[in-house]
């Protein structure tokens, strides 16, 4: 990940990782990801199955 970290006092809206994650699109923006289960494994990520074995 690259970038400026979030800051804590004034975190972005939507997935927190929005502004450094190469895989955001609009909906990471807007919309917090849920912690779901995929493959097995808890991820909080709406891009889970695409990006696959990336730790998203
Ligand atoms: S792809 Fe996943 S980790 Fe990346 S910004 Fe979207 S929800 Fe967050």
């Amino acid at each position: 990940l690259e970038g400026e970290l979030p800051s804590p006092l004034n975190p972005p809206s939507g997935c927190t990782f929005h502004q450094r994650c190469p895989y955001a699109v609009e909906r990471c923006r807007q919309e917090v990801p849920l912690l779901r289960e995929v493959d097995g494994r808890q991820v909080s990520c709406h891009r889970a199955e695409e990006v696959g074995e990336a730790d998203a």
